[in-house]
């Protein structure tokens, strides 16, 4: 296994609804093959129709290993985060590339801590669509003063999940 592969395994980020909100399918994914394999593929309603499926990834295994790995789509095949290049080509060592990790994923857990102390506890839609609701109902006026200090405090959190995931996560052509 290669430090990236290892590094994966520790990760999940890109198929947990943390780094993205959902998997777009290709001209050379089996749109029904996939559907039958237990992925919610679905076609957005949008003047240029987008086939895909949500994230958190439902092939997503409790260890972080993928259960449709041989047959899944072209995007989770094309994709390597920012960190997992770097690691494979060496240019970061295996203990900072987990460091990396690590770091995001306490502060994916604090947005989703926040999330679910203001109401919002659907742990199957992305973090980002979660944040994007939760905004919404409060911005409606559905907040109290201590559920505004907690949306402040999930504002922040979302920012600092970002700003690494913009620094460390995301190259150029696969940024949301
Ligand atoms: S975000 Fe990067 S390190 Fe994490 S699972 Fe995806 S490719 Fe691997
Ligand atoms: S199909 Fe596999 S690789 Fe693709 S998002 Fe789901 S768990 Fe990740």
């Amino acid at each position: 296994m290669t430090s990236g592969e290892k590094l994966c395994l520790a990760c999940g980020l890109c198929c947990d609804g943390t780094l993205f909100d959902n998997v777009r399918l290709g001209p050379g994914d089996d749109a029904q093959h996939l559907k039958a394999l237990g992925l919610p593929v679905a076609v957005t309603r949008t003047a240029t129709p987008v086939v895909h499926f949500r994230q958190p990834c439902a092939a997503l295994c409790e260890d972080r290993t993928c259960r449709l790995y041989t047959e899944r789509p072209a995007q989770c095949r094309s994709f390597e985060c920012g960190v997992f290049k770097a690691t494979q080509a060496g240019r970061i060592a295996f203990a900072a590339a987990l460091r990396l990790v690590k770091q995001a994923r306490r502060r994916a857990d604090k947005v989703r801590r926040l999330l679910r102390a203001l109401g919002e506890t659907d742990e199957h839609r992305p973090l980002g669509e979660r944040f994007r609701r939760t905004q919404r109902r409060l911005e409606s006026g559905a907040a109290d003063a201590a559920a505004g200090e907690t949306f402040a405090d999930l504002t922040q959190a979302v920012h600092h999940l970002n700003h690494l995931a913009h620094e460390k996560f995301y190259t150029k052509a696969d940024a949301p």
